[in-house]
């Protein structure tokens, strides 16, 4: 029979059981040697899970006690001194750079993060530089991999490959290039596979994503000279080159000239690389892990499309040599639909998340060896449902799909210009120098979640959940003042996450009770799925802002989340064009806007924090298509505001500097960016682009939970006063408060307020 594999499964434990973990340990509640156990166990049931799948090629070092880069680091010997000399054990010393330290005197930032391609998972960063010691380093991989064995099964070991992880890490000294430490970080994958021949390791896969992105003739060269020398102290372990996310057309010849025994493409989001394969053909003796189950949506297989492009390659590939894959790691998508008690049977029944996928696998293994498929049960059901789905009427509504199609260029263009809103907005709000501010929401204290719970438990009623929030909302407004922040904020308490809530007050999405997928470390997010047309059904978090903008002289900024947000955060529907989904959903968010600015709201924040996100991985494919309808999508929301209401907006975790010129085409007034983590290159960006609108460069990292002192908040602002033209500069902290606790979120918000006080006073 065909055999079946997947690239990696979800870690966070099917309720989120590593999270508990390790936030446990974090909070001194459980043990370490409890945490080592509790999370073995949970690889184990995972692995026995996949077994019982009949999966073959079943991957181990994929589990992560936060990420896998960060783990990569740590094995090839990439630590940072700075975590080293805290003297802590290795588990600690590698939370430490997962998540900064601050004991006693101590107090180390964490490293810095960014989005893992296209995709809503965020990595570590580790840093490169002569310092480096470059030899294996953790035994983290062998560990699992005999950890996989003691339970009876014989897995196959991950690891990040050599091109992708130095070219995603930064390179601490401006001289170098990544390829100048391709050597020495060979140097260590060598000893790897040293390890794995002795421990009689059959297959290793090695994750190259970053073959699908557009790759110069040095990464080339570099590619090839690393694997040439790699490849040839492989011994007994066949290497499984593993590549997701897009195709390998800059590389392909290359690739297959090198001694791989297996290669995994994704024909998901690689459409390409089967014209590659028709073009070029495949070695006689490679296996081709074929990637034709998605990694990232949530939505049944086709049968028929997917055995379809299974017999095509079967044209240029020999069966015995095809393996049927997904396409990505399964840690993009929740674990299992099981775990939806309240979602109804007709909606269950097009969903397949982590387990289901691997159940699909196992299906289309046996329906392509099957001599007459079509006749299968299992295809018949599949094909049902996915025409059930297409020709269903319910989600349809013709208004909106009809006000999409009718939209004219004038409904994207706001006017007056930017020069002369300004100015006008200016006088209205009367704003001193550097204007301090927030990011929208306050920390989701156990108060605000025990109340959000009473709510949905019934046990308080939806007048007395009112209640509640609006005090908490006054609450809070007094404490911003007491601050001495100049723009303030409602506090978002009325929101569990920002997608989320605003799905729930539209029509078209469907949400899940546990549908967890993993952002970065400790955190998950539950996206929504956008099943139908999308309309607002009432008005969202007017009455909330506009209670908050009573209590209070200073503006309130009413916070709302962006079309292209709330696109890329959730799973879409796969039968309508993402600009058109995009589209409906700004014009819903445009009925808020105006609503907020009928309330008297001067200041808008239409939140775009995941505008890159689904920013197609090759530059070619930038402006085709994707930025040209996420910008519109985005000016489409706040096209018809009077010039006196501000509009700003928020965007977090990865690079802007190549999109630069399209974020300045949003035509926001006011921009807040994240900055504090990653280097302040961006501000010089800023300035040689003559950046219109103000900014907001973020002063302090809120991803962890040390308070910045007044003096190094002082010192970044005179970093960006002397980058930046000061009449424009927005001082608040990098992101929203919401994962953060009161305690270090006041006195933070305290020195931030007074080191502005202290420069305004320099400045006088
Ligand atoms: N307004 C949101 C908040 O403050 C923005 C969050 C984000 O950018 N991720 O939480
Ligand atoms: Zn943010």
């Amino acid at each position: 029979m065909q055999k079946i594999s997947i690239i990696g499964y979800p870690r966070i434990g099917i309720r989120r059981d590593l999270k508990k973990l390790t936030e446990g340990y974090f909070n001194g509640k459980i043990s370490k040697e409890e945490l080592l156990k509790d999370s073995a166990e949970l690889r184990r049931q995972q692995w026995l899970l996949q077994k019982s799948k009949g999966i073959d090629f079943i991957p181990s070092n994929d589990f992560s006690f936060y990420d896998t880069f960060l783990d990569t680091a740590f094995l090839l010997g990439i630590v940072p001194e700075r975590y080293r000399e805290l003297g802590l054990d290795s588990l600690d010393t590698y939370f430490a750079a997962a998540k900064g330290y601050q004991v006693q005197n101590l107090d180390v930032k964490a490293l810095p993060m960014k989005k893992w391609f296209n995709t809503n998972y965020h990595y570590l960063v580790p840093t490169i530089s002569d310092e480096c010691e470059f030899k294996l380093s953790s035994s983290k991989l062998l560990d699992e991999y005999k950890e996989a064995l003691d339970a009876g099964i014989s897995t196959k070991p991950v690891i990040i490959g050599p091109l992708t992880f130095l070219k995603l890490s930064n390179i601490g000294d401006n001289e170098k290039k990544y390829f100048d430490y391709s050597h020495p970080v060979i140097g260590a994958y060598r000893q790897l596979f040293q390890k794995l021949n002795e421990l009689g390791v059959e297959l290793v896969q090695i994750d190259e994503p970053a073959l699908v992105t557009d790759l110069s003739p040095e990464d080339i060269f570099c590619f090839t000279d690393m694997y040439n020398s790699l490849l040839a102290e492989k011994g007994r372990v066949k290497v499984l080159l593993q590549t997701y996310f897009g195709d390998i057309r800059d590389i392909y010849r290359q690739v297959m000239l090198l001694d791989f025994d297996a290669i995994g493409l994704d024909f998901v989001e690689g459409q390409k690389n089967m014209d590659l394969i028709e073009e070029y053909g495949f070695p006689k003796n490679m296996l081709l892990f074929a990637g034709v189950v998605s990694g990232k949506n949530i939505w049944i297989n086709n049968y028929r499309k997917t055995l379809e492009k299974l017999t095509h390659l079967e044209k240029y590939v020999n069966r015995e040599n095809i393996v049927i894959n997904a396409s990505c790691s399964l840690l993009h998508v929740p674990y299992t639909v099981k775990n939806e008690t309240q979602l109804e049977e007709r909606f269950k029944k097009q969903l397949a998340f982590a387990e289901e996928k691997l159940e699909e696998l196992k299906v289309l293994a046996e329906l392509w060896s099957a001599d007459n498929y079509v006749q299968d049960n299992r295809y018949v059901r599949n094909s049902e449902n996915i025409a059930e789905k297409l020709e269903s009427r319910e989600y349809l509504n013709e208004a909106v799909r009809d006000r999409v199609t009718r939209l004219m260029e004038n409904d994207f263009i706001r006017q007056p210009v930017f020069e002369e809103r300004i100015k006008i907005q200016k006088e209205g709000l009367k704003l001193p120098i550097f204007p301090t501010t927030t990011i929208g929401s306050f920390p989701q204290t156990a108060e605000v979640r025990n109340l959000r719970k009473a709510y949905k438990t019934g046990e308080l009623t939806k007048e007395q959940y009112n209640e509640k929030i609006r005090d908490m909302i006054a609450k809070i407004v007094r404490i911003q003042e007491k601050i001495g922040l100049d723009v303030l904020v409602h506090g978002e308490y009325e929101r569990n996450d920002m997608v989320e809530y605003f799905g729930e007050n539209l029509s078209g999405f469907l949400f899940t009770q546990n549908g967890w997928v993993q952002s970065y470390g400790t955190r998950g997010v539950k996206p929504p799925i956008i099943f139908g047309d999308v309309k607002r059904l009432k008005p969202i978090s007017i009455d909330y802002i506009a209670y908050a903008q009573s209590l209070t002289d200073r503006p309130v900024k009413g916070m709302l989340t962006g079309p292209v947000t709330i696109l890329n955060w959730s799973f879409p529907r796969e039968d309508l064009s993402l600009s058109e989904i995009t589209y409906q959903i700004a014009l819903a968010i445009r009925q808020e806007v105006k609503d907020l600015e009928a309330k008297g709201i001067r200041i808008i924040q239409i939140d775009e924090a995941a505008l890159r996100e689904k920013l197609p991985l090759r530059r070619e494919d930038w402006h085709k298509e994707y930025l040209i309808w996420a910008i519109k999508a985005f000016r489409l929301v706040h096209a018809d505001v009077r010039p006196q209401t501000q509009i700003h907006t928020h965007m977090c975790y990865s690079e802007f500097k190549d999109i630069i010129g399209e974020i300045e085409k949003m035509d926001a007034d006011v921009i807040t960016f994240e900055a504090a983590k990653s280097d302040l290159s961006l501000l010089d960006v800023l300035k040689e682009s003559n950046f219109k609108p103000e900014v907001g460069p973020g002063i302090y990292d809120i991803h962890s939970p040390r308070v910045p002192g007044k003096e190094e908040i002082s010192e970044m602002l005179l970093k960006m006063t002397g980058k930046l033209d000061n009449n424009k500069l927005w001082v608040n902290p990098d992101c929203g408060l919401k994962t953060r606790g009161m305690e270090e979120t006041i006195p933070s918000l305290e020195n931030m307020v007074s080191a502005v006080k202290d420069l305004r006073r320099e400045k006088e």
